[in-house]
């Protein structure tokens, strides 16, 4: 048996001799930013792919709530409020001015009856699985990473992978905003509903999200178990698999006809681990095949489902919080669309057949995960179970023309694109796709009548002149 790591020494010597295409992407990629404008002010901004950029008037960030109000109300607008920056489509860039929640995290308060805590929206992910931990608590479900902000991350609908676990906004049991106007609106199901209901997924188009009081669950150790198998077998087990775990996800990798399931459960089991491989070095390692054998898709599968076939599996047992997350060096641009669950399995053999037709260059694995229903009104998942998959391309290489390839696909099966990924979706698509986009619409047109945190992509989400 083979781990990663040794798969990836035993393929470094076919590499040795070919030419790197990533030096001579990556020199042209240099000369067409050297050939953009420089903005005459403000400190430059860039999302964490750099696909967004923009430079703002200014960057602010309020040390409290009252600063905060001062600030909505003297600034210049637009107005956008950032989190992590980990959004691919644009929904922080603006001239105006950058509104950071940096200076405002932290626990304010827990219950340790019912298992809920008031969290200052401005807190990194990363920065709540110990705090939380020794109050007696941990989240129901996390993402892939744990960069994210919280305010951000409720913004987009972020969400992890479970087919009965709802996306994270839907542990939101209240929460502070603060309008366009600085007004300080406190909601929950019960007051101003509609406010609760609309903030809970906003875009960032509302104002200003400043504390969230979340419903926790008990504090657990978590086993992780990923394996390789063939990409025939977990179609036919995927949705056993789905149904049978805590969480399951799987990645489909492309021309190896190998796909890498994951599954995490409940343990009382003591932390341990077998070796544990760093899965930035797997998508590195399918790069440089890509690289060396893209030329032979025959070649390329042989060399990849016969050292993948070989692959351990690999288990670790530790805290839900530590297990969830991993580190995302190798960067990307993204698209996912949430579909109908039943629809997934069949649009991910059609994206399967685009790629390995047209798109020899593409060699990310392709996510799924499930997720369940909620009732939040602009949720992905509203009123549907969910199966979503992501496309990815690396972050130096177009990913237009992929990700308009399989874009149709996704529509094709009512998809509803992930609000932070990339999507070419309008106004009139959105309000097709979500039943309650209409009362979401008035209640931001309430909140921010001036169109005060609007910038160029928000007016085309919503219908803007
Ligand atoms: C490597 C990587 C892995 C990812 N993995 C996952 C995953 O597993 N699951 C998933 O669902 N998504 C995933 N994403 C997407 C990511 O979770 C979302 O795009 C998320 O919104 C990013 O959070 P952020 O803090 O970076 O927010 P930003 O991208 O900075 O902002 C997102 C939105 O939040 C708004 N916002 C920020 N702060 C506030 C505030 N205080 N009040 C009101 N609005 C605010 C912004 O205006 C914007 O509209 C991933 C992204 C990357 C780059």
């Amino acid at each position: 048996m083979l781990n990663r790591r040794h798969f990836l020494g035993g393929l470094a010597g076919i590499g040795a001799a070919a030419p790197s295409v990533a030096l001579v992407t990556r020199a042209l990629i240099a000369d067409a930013v050297a050939q953009t404008p420089t903005a005459k002010r403000g400190i430059a901004w860039r999302n964490w792919s750099g696909v967004q950029q923009c430079t703002p008037a200014a960057r602010v960030a309020p040390a409290d709530i009252a600063e905060l109000q001062e600030l909505l109300a003297s600034t210049p607008t637009p107005i956008r409020p950032v989190g992590a920056g980990h959004s691919f489509t644009a929904l922080v860039p603006t001239d105006g001015t950058i509104l950071s929640l940096s200076r405002l995290s932290g626990i304010v308060a827990h219950d340790p009856d019912t298992l809920q805590v008031e969290i200052r929206a401005g807190s990194r992910l990363s920065d709540l699985g110990a705090p939380l931990e020794a109050i007696g608590q941990a989240m129901v479900n996390m993402p892939d990473i744990d960069e994210q902000v919280l305010a951000g991350a409720l913004a987009t609908c972020t969400h992890g992978t479970g087919a009965g676990l709802g996306a994270m906004p839907t542990t939101v049991e209240a929460l502070q905003l603060v309008s366009p106007n600085g007004e300080i609106i406190e909601c929950d199901r019960d007051n101003n509903a509609e406010v609760f209901q609309a903030a809970r997924v906003s875009l960032g188009a509302l104002g200003v999200l400043t504390q969230v009081r979340l419903q926790n669950i008990a504090p657990h150790q978590s086993r992780r178990e990923s394996w390789i198998l063939p990409f025939e077998e977990l179609l036919e087990n995927a949705d056993h698999l789905a149904d049978s775990n805590r969480n399951f996800e799987f990645y489909y990798i492309p021309f190896s006809g190998m796909a890498l399931a994951d599954t995490h459960n409940f343990t009382d089991e003591p932390a341990h681990s077998t070796e544990r491989e760093d899965p930035n070095e797997m998508v590195e390692l399918l790069r440089q095949v890509r690289d060396w054998l893209g030329w032979s898709p025959w070649l390329r599968e042989k060399v990849l489902s016969t050292g993948m076939g070989r692959i351990d599996k690999e288990v670790v047992v530790e805290s839900s919080w530590r297990n969830y997350a991993s580190e995302r060096n190798v960067r990307f641009n993204e698209m996912e669309y949430h579909l109908p669950r039943e629809y997934g399995l069949q649009a991910l053999r059609e994206i399967r057949d685009t790629i390995e037709k047209n798109y020899p260059d593409v060699f990310f694995p392709i996510e799924v995960r499930y997720v369940a229903a909620d009732d939040i009104w602009l949720s992905p998942f509203y009123q549907r179970d969910t199966c979503s998959i992501a496309v990815h391309r690396y972050y130096e290489e177009d990913h237009r023309a992929y990700f308009e390839a399989v874009e149709p696909i996704f529509r094709k099966y009512q998809g509803r694109p992930h609000w932070g990924k990339l999507n070419s979706l309008t106004a009139a698509d959105f309000a097709g796709l979500y039943p309650q986009w209409q009362q979401f619409t008035r209640v931001r047109q309430q909140l921010d009548p001036d169109g005060k945190f609007l910038n160029p992509y928000l007016k085309r989400v919503f219908g803007v002149s």
